[in-house]
């Protein structure tokens, strides 16, 4: 086990928060993914049984309950002091009033999902790959989910996976090489459930690559049984994106999952939304890229928060995530640099956002900057005329001049 001095730096050290609020739990019931899954926090008046509520919360959870469930593990509750509102692991998971906020911008379908559906459930923008939402239920809720229009099941949508329809799209469409499993979480399936989706989709021959887009390893660190993941390893390749916005929420139990993953041969990726108030400063994200990497966690995507509908007090600017990006890049270890990316509103798919380290380019030279801010020029062959900039450009002057 890993233990760093505690130092200033919020989270660094790696430690378990339980039994926290719950003290005469036996060590099997609190181990059991089934008990956390039926003990999860739920009310207004479980959540004041352990916590003192501000106003924005209290009506938070009294109003925004018809867009999205209130519901939290007992393991990521007790992350939750029991006083501080604008505490980073709180504003993750307790509603707010200003989820009934409509900001001009706000959108239901951020991604423009549902316009890319060929089958219910089934998420077909980029060429080769699929996203396949296999189930609307989360082990705790997240009240920025970009998919909040049908996650939880509380929301204006509902989702109709239709399984059979799905695998019968993915048996015509030779194209598909990749399916990514979410949702949902696809972890809250049962191993039984899950293997038999892996099943089939491993026998579709032009199916190389499977993932699972997943919060379970955080939110429920007790479902990664050593069962769970010997099934898993049936079906390499099988990559995994976990999914943790603040070092906190990388507990001892949580490392510990995350590793018998690791263990099982499937290389772990995460994705974090940049939120603000919980990890939009370069230390916080520092110290969670460092903790990702010592729990063998490759940082693959950092986004800019979807412009989902009430969301607007937890999306941080473009601006300071670049500036996150350019605090990492060169400062620490290039593994522990995510991608920065936004999701195109409208349904563009994902543009990848990086700080200007190119200063100029032509067809003799490129000029370009390092971290440290120094200037470097690097020539440029010439003559190849199958590489095209101005593209880019004459977009760029059509949408300012139109
Ligand atoms: C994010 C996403 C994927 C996967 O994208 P990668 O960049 O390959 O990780 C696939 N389909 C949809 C609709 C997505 O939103
Ligand atoms: S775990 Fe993922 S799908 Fe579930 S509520 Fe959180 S962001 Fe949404």
């Amino acid at each position: 086990m890993i233990t760093l001095a505690p130092g200033k730096m919020d989270g660094k050290e790696f430690v378990s928060h339980a039994p926290g609020y719950w003290p005469d739990i036996a060590p099997e019931l609190w181990n059991d993914w089934k008990w956390q899954l039926k003990n999860r926090v739920t009310s207004l008046a479980q959540l004041e049984q352990h916590l003192v509520l501000s106003n924005e919360e209290r009506s938070g959870v009294l109003l925004s309950g018809d867009k999205l469930a209130l519901a939290v593990t007992p393991h990521f509750f007790n992350l939750i002091p029991r006083d501080n509102p604008g505490d980073p692991i709180r504003r993750q998971v307790i509603p707010r009033i200003e989820e009934t906020w409509e900001s001009p911008y706000d959108m239901a379908d951020p991604c423009g999902e549902d316009s890319h559906m060929p089958v219910p459930g089934l998420v077909h923008r980029y060429p080769d790959r699929v996203l396949f939402l296999v189930t609307d239920r989360c082990a705790s809720y997240c009240r920025y989910c970009t998919r909040s229009r049908v996650v939880s099941g509380v929301g204006e949508q509902e989702l109709h996976t239709d399984f059979e329809e799905a695998f019968r799209y993915l048996e015509q469409h030779t194209e598909v090489r990749d399916v990514l499993l979410s949702g949902g979480d696809a972890l809250i399936f049962s191993d039984d459930k899950l293997e038999k989706i892996l099943s089939r989709l491993r026998a579709i021959p032009h199916i190389e690559f499977l993932r699972i887009g997943t919060r379970v390893p955080i939110f429920l660190p007790q479902r990664i049984t050593p069962e769970l993941c010997a099934m898993l390893a049936k079906y390499h390749p099988l990559w995994m994106s976990v999914h943790v916005n603040h070092p906190r929420e990388l507990t001892i139990e949580v490392k510990q999952a995350l590793e018998r993953l690791a263990n099982a041969g499937i290389p772990l990726g995460n994705q974090s939304v940049l939120l603000a108030g919980v990890n939009d400063d370069v230390e916080t994200m520092k110290t969670l890229v460092h903790k990702l990497l010592m729990c063998r966690v490759r940082p693959y995507y950092l986004y800019q928060c979807d412009l989902i509908t009430g969301s607007s007090h937890l999306r941080a600017s473009v601006a300071k995530g670049m500036e996150i990006i350019e605090g990492l890049r060169g400062h620490t270890t290039g593994y522990g640099v995510p991608q920065f990316v936004i999701d195109a509103p409208g349904g563009g798919g994902k543009v990848p956002i990086n700080p200007g380290y190119v200063l100029y380019h032509d067809n003799e030279k490129i000029v370009i900057r390092n971290y440290e801010g120094k200037i470097f020029e690097y020539p440029e062959t010439g003559g190849d005329q199958t590489v095209q900039f101005a593209p880019q450009r004459e977009y760029h002057d059509e949408y300012l001049y139109s």
